[in-house]
C-alpha cells in the first residue's frame, strides 16, 4: 500500500490530520471521501444561475476563541468581518436572537433597564428559581421564565428535535446565551468570520500538498475499493472520521441523529429578508429558518435583481440520510460507551470527528480536537516512540 496514513473523511477534522502529517511529518497521506465532493458538510458551491454561495449543508458560521485554532485556520484561508446575527419571526413580529434586552422589551411592550429586566425574569421563572434543572423544558423555563420560553423556545426545538423538550438534555440550550444588554452578536467568541473567497476553496488549500492525495466517491465500506477497510485496517494507521457505529457494523446497535432537509428556491428579487438568517419559532410553520445566503457576504457583487434562500426542516434521521445532530438519549449514551471500549481495542485506528466521536463539535471544535490528536497521539506513534 503506497501510503503512510488513511484519512476516512474529507471534512475538518480528516484534513487537519491529513495536512499536519503530511506537511509537520512529510508523510504519505490518502484521505478518502464516499461523496464527490471534499469538506464534509463544510462544503459549499456557488449557485449556477447567481453565482451566490451557498452552505449546502446548512449555513457554517466560524467563530473561536482558541487562539491555537484562529492561527492554524489563517494559515489557509483570510476572514472577513462578518458578525453573525440573527432574528426570529414569532406571531407575525421579528425580534432580535438570543434574547436580550430588545427581545424582553418588544415582547413585554416595555422599556426595562437591566435591573428591572432581570427581576422581571427572576419573578417569571420564579417556580423553578434555584432549582439545578436536568432537562430542556425546566432549564428554558429557569432561564427566560415561561412567557419567552414559550414563544421563542418550545415549538422551535420540538421541532427541531421532535421530542419533548423535557426529555431533551439542559446543555442543548446552554449554546444559546441570554443577554441583559442589547449585545444581539449570536456568538461571544474573539474571532469571528467568514472564508474570504469561501468554504471549498479553504478546504481545498488544506488539501493541497504533494504528499495528500484525495480520493473522492471512495466509500471506506466498499470491499472492492483499494483503500476499504479491510484491505487497509492492520496495514496502515486509519483516522476514521465516519459515523462509529457503522465502522463496528452496528454492533451495539444503532446511534440516533437528526437529519435536516433543505429546499432552496432562487427568488426574482434582491434581498428576500434584509438578513442571513431568520428563525421561525411558531408552531404552524414546518420549517425551523430561512437563510439568505448573499447576506453572508455583503461585500461580494452579488446580483441585484435575485436572490437565493434555503428553508430548513428538520427530523430523525434514517437509514441513508445524512446525520447532522446526536439526538443523544440514555440508550444512545450507553450503546456510545460500549463502542469507545470497541474502539479501543482497535488498533492502529484513531476515532475522531463529529460522526466519529457522537460529539456535536462546531468546526473549530473539530479543527483543535485534530490539532490534539495529532500531537498527542498520532505524531509520537508515526515517529515510532509510541503505538496507538
Ligand atoms: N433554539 C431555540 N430557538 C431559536 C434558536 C435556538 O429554541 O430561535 C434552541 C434549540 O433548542 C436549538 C438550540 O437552541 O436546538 C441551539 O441552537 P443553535 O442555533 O446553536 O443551533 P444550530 O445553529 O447549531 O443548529
Amino acid at each position: 500500500m503506497n501510503t503512510d496514513l488513511l484519512v476516512v473523511g474529507s471534512g475538518f477534522f480528516g484534513l487537519t490530520i491529513a495536512e499536519r502529517a503530511a506537511r509537520e511529518l512529510g508523510l504519505k497521506v490518502t484521505v478518502i471521501d464516499r461523496r464527490p465532493h471534499l469538506g464534509g458538510n463544510a462544503y459549499s458551491e456557488d449557485e449556477p444561475e447567481t453565482r451566490i454561495e451557498v452552505h449546502r449543508y446548512g449555513a457554517h458560521l466560524f467563530h473561536t476563541s482558541n487562539e491555537r485554532v484562529w492561527e492554524y485556520v489563517n494559515r489557509f484561508t483570510r476572514f472577513t468581518d462578518y458578525v453573525h446575527r440573527v432574528y426570529t419571526r414569532h406571531n407575525g413580529e421579528v425580534y432580535p436572537m438570543p434574547i436580550n434586552l430588545g427581545t424582553i422589551n418588544q415582547f413585554f411592550r416595555s422599556a426595562h433597564g437591566p435591573d428591572a429586566a432581570r427581576d422581571l425574569i427572576r419573578e417569571q421563572a420564579g417556580e423553578l428559581a434555584g432549582t439545578d434543572p436536568q432537562n430542556l423544558n425546566d432549564k428554558g423555563i429557569q432561564l427566560i421564565g415561561r412567557p419567552l420560553y414559550e414563544a421563542f423556545i418550545k415549538h422551535y426545538t420540538a421541532k427541531q428535535w421532535q421530542t419533548d423538550p423535557s426529555d431533551l438534555p439542559a446543555e442543548v440550550i446552554s449554546r444559546l446565551p441570554v443577554r441583559y444588554t442589547y449585545d444581539n452578536r449570536y456568538f461571544n467568541d474573539t474571532h469571528e468570520g467568514l472564508p474570504v473567497d469561501g468554504y471549498t476553496a479553504w478546504l481545498e488549500r488544506m488539501a493541497d500538498h504533494p504528499n495528500i492525495e484525495v480520493r473522492l466517491d471512495s466509500d471506506f465500506f466498499d470491499e472492492s475499493q483499494p483503500y476499504s477497510k479491510s484491505n487497509t485496517v492492520g496495514q496502515v494507521p486509519v483516522v476514521y472520521t465516519g459515523p462509529v457505529d457503522r465502522y463496528f457494523d452496528f454492533s451495539e446497535g444503532h446511534l440516533s441523529w437528526r437529519t435536516l432537509d433543505f429546499e432552496r428556491e432562487v427568488l426574482p428579487t434582491g434581498d428576500f429578508q434584509g438578513t442571513s438568517v431568520m428563525n421561525y419559532p411558531d408552531a404552524d410553520v414546518p420549517f425551523t429558518r430561512i437563510h439568505e445566503f448573499r447576506h453572508f457576504h455583503p461585500e461580494r457583487q452579488y446580483p441585484a435583481d435575485r436572490t437565493v434562500i434555503m428553508r430548513e426542516y428538520s427530523r430523525f434521521a434514517e437509514t441513508g440520510d445524512e446525520p447532522y445532530y446526536p439526538v443523544n438519549t440514555a440508550a444512545d449514551r450507553e450503546r456510545l460507551l460500549a463502542y469507545r471500549e470497541e474502539s479501543k481495542r482497535e488498533k492502529n485506528v484513531l476515532f475522531g470527528g463529529r460522526l466519529g466521536t457522537y460529539k456535536y463539535l462546531d468546526m473549530h471544535m473539530a479543527i483543535g480536537s485534530a490539532l490534539s490528536m495529532f500531537e498527542n497521539r498520532l505524531q509520537p506513534f508515526l515517529r515510532g516512540t509510541a503505538s496507538l
